[in-house]
């Protein structure tokens, strides 16, 4: 089939006046509707280059516009108001990933990625050591990754006694940090009262079981993750995020997690999620849809039925995904949020923005 459609593609690029229409590649899908990037990525792709250099380019031009305030530096304030990147490049040729986790200081996230998958046998490099490792690597650093929106969002979290926050089952519940596991706190508690030889009933309201949850719609925290195929067929994704807001320092999300975020495979085709991805990790729903793909599931199918698998178990994650096979046909699928993706084919004249409603 592969050999057919590169066939198929060399005869249209021979034929004079040949419709595009009809030319299935390249393609460029995107989570959201970041029309920009996918503008970056289609100009690269129709230009004759990789879809490695098209995602790499789309995903850094979120990066550079700061899309959402969720991609990039500028955004997602952690609980001492520092922005870190997760970021993922995976070339679905060769099933070579480069990723970078919880980075500081360094604002090009997915350039940081590329650098890993092509100048490192590594998959995954995070924290302070990515950092270093790509501005030892050539790109620009250590910048601060904090803008005034994310500053100010901080300082109001701050006032509002760091409410909500990602902590669950410690002590106290309704202020700010330190924190402590609210069984210890409870024994010593207990210890205490034991030697003021006091009752103390109200103990018991301050030991909380009950997270506090983080409202987490659509601007609190979000995800570019683009898939291309390119003019020979051959498929590359990536992802760029700043994570959660105000996520315990250190937390990685999904974004960098192959499988999860993002997945390809030039047999098969590609997947991107966006989401709640603390939870939508622990299913690895990308490689889920490009497996299910491989066994025959429509591109719809497989989409829905990824999301469906974590909301049998999680009935309140917030998430979606497309899915795209590798004769370019694309859908997606979605819970607890409207989701919009967006796609740009030879046969539209412009970046279109699709909507799926959960
Ligand atoms: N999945 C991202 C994360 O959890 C955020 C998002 O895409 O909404 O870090």
């Amino acid at each position: 089939m592969r050999i057919f459609l590169l066939l198929l593609h060399a005869s249209l690029v021979v034929a004079p006046g040949a419709a595009l229409s009809s030319e299935p590649f390249p393609v460029v899908v995107s989570t959201w509707p970041f029309v920009e990037a996918v503008r970056a990525a289609w100009r690269v792709v129709t230009a004759g280059f990789s879809a490695i250099d098209a995602v790499v380019d789309g995903c850094s031009t979120c990066e550079e516009l700061r899309c959402d305030g969720t991609v990039g530096p500028g955004g997602s304030p952690d609980e001492n108001g520092e922005t870190t990147l997760d970021a993922l490049l995976m070339n679905g040729s060769t099933m070579e990933v480069g990723a970078v986790a919880a980075m500081r200081f360094v604002k090009d996230g997915i350039k940081a990625a590329k650098l890993v998958m092509e100048h490192t046998e590594h998959t995954l490099i995070v924290g302070e050591m990515a950092s270093i490792f790509a501005i030892s690597m050539g790109l620009h650093g250590p910048s601060n990754l904090s803008s005034p929106e994310s500053l100010e969002k901080w300082i109001r979290w701050k006032r509002n006694s760091c409410q909500p926050n990602f902590r669950k089952n410690v002590i106290p519940t309704n202020s700010c940090g330190p924190y402590y596991l609210s069984d210890a706190a409870s024994t010593l508690a207990k210890k205490s009262l034991g030697e003021l030889g006091k009752n103390f009933p109200e103990y018991n309201m301050l030991v909380a079981s009950k997270a506090n949850y983080i409202p987490v719609g659509h601007l609190y925290h979000d995800t570019i993750s683009m898939a291309v195929i390119d003019k020979a067929g051959r498929i590359a994704v990536g992802t760029s995020t700043n994570g959660a807001t105000f996520k315990i320092p250190g937390r990685v999300g999904d974004g960098p997690i192959a499988g999860s975020s993002a997945y390809a495979d030039d047999e098969v085709g590609a997947c991107g999620a966006t989401g709640d991805g603390d939870i939508m990790m622990r299913f690895l729903p990308c490689y889920q849809v490009v497996e299910s793909m491989r066994r025959g599931m429509e591109p719809k199918l497989a989409a829905a039925d990824a999301i469906s698998r974590i909301a049998r178990k999680y009935p309140n994650f917030v998430g979606a995904i497309f899915a795209l096979n590798k004769n370019g046909v694309h859908a997606g699928a979605c819970h607890g949020w409207t989701f919009q993706y967006s796609v740009r084919t030879s046969s539209m004249k412009e970046v279109e923005v699709f909507t799926v409603e959960p």
